[in-house]
């Protein structure tokens, strides 16, 4: 039998493990500490503790239970074998839902309507049509095209920023940083769907709040290190943004007395723009095991060196 050992910290992962068994019956799933756990050849990890991965002498594989691999890429001792990640359609049109709604509550004025509720004040916003609204899209990944295309279909302007040029009919692309001030400076609504790597953390500051449309909005669903949040404070409070929702934060959960709870025009959601379900998380899991056995290529296979 082939051990898998379950490392996470902050996220309980025991619901994975009957359902791990179930599409790989020949796999033997524990938790990290146990004995059992010793001889992991596969390890299935959420924000594993720094050097967890080094203790275990016969791993073959790590494996994400979710898209973004930089919980676990930030561990200095990483060991040199593959990692995968997760990539569902169904979790980008889940995200895609949410940047929708994200984007339709600034655009169709309902952060205004909200506002005006608590004083009784009856106040329609003027309707603007979507292809005068320009959503610039920050990563076209998996996830991000998705988003870019739905938004498209819908009638935005859509910009994508990416490292390489795309091309995607309805999306018009912006390439490296060179193109990031003239794909800023056209952006009504940002959206930030890039992994966070060393060239991404911290991108989102107030240079680069600066350079958006004046009372430009901030949709935030990326991770918590790509914002510097206290310029993102700052750009609120002066009015130079108009509003922000921010999915993701450095401390989560988001401490009960961080500002950002009470900036101004800015919804905080707990981490929930998608997920993957368990049971997709386990099938690609393994599908990966069965393909790291007989040593075929893995599926969604990151790019350690690159990050992401
Ligand atoms: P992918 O790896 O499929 O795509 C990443 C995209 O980002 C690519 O288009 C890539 O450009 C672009 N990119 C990477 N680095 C840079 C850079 N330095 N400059 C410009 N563009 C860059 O990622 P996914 O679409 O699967 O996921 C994106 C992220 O979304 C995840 O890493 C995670 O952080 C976040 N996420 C958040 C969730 C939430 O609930 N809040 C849920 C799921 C994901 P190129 O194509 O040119 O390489």
């Amino acid at each position: 039998m082939t051990q898998l050992v379950l490392v996470s910290r902050g996220y309980d992962l025991s619901a994975l493990a009957p359902r791990i068994t179930q599409a790989a019956p020949e796999l033997s799933v524990h938790a990290f500490g146990t004995p059992e756990a010793a001889d992991a050849e596969v390890a299935v990890c959420w924000n594993p503790p720094p050097g967890a991965l080094r203790t275990l002498p016969n791993l073959r594989l790590v494996h994400a239970v979710a898209a973004g691999v930089d919980n676990i890429l930030c561990d200095p001792g990483f060991p040199p074998v593959p990692l995968c990640r997760i990539v569902d359609p169904a979790q980008a049109r889940g995200m895609s839902e949410f940047v929708l709604w994200s984007v339709l509550h600034f655009h169709r004025g309902f952060d205004r309507v909200l506002a005006n509720q608590r004083d009784a004040r009856w106040d329609p916003p003027d309707q603007r049509p979507a292809h005068a609204c320009t959503v610039g899209v920050m990563g076209l990944g998996e996830i991000g095209l998705q988003v870019a295309r739905d938004l498209a279909h819908m009638g935005f302007r859509v910009l994508g920023w990416t490292r390489e040029p795309k091309r995607e009919a309805g999306i018009e692309s912006f390439a490296g940083r060179d193109a990031l001030p003239a794909f800023l400076a056209q952006t009504d609504v940002l959206v930030c769907l890039l992994p966070l790597t060393a060239e991404t953390r911290g991108l989102i500051d107030a240079q680069l709040l600066r350079q958006l449309r004046p009372g430009a909005k901030l949709v935030h669903v990326g991770r918590g290190e790509h914002l510097v949040s206290a310029d993102l404070l700052a750009a609120l409070r002066e009015g130079r943004l108009g509003g922000a929702v921010v999915d993701v934060f450095e401390a989560e959960p988001l401490p009960a007395d961080d500002p950002l709870w009470r900036a101004p025009n800015l919804v905080v959601t707990p981490h929930m723009a998608s997920s993957a379900g368990f049971d997709v998380v386990a099938q690609q899991i393994a599908e990966n095991v069965r393909r790291m056995q007989r040593g075929e290529p893995l599926m969604n296979q990151v790019d350690v060196g690159r990050g992401f």
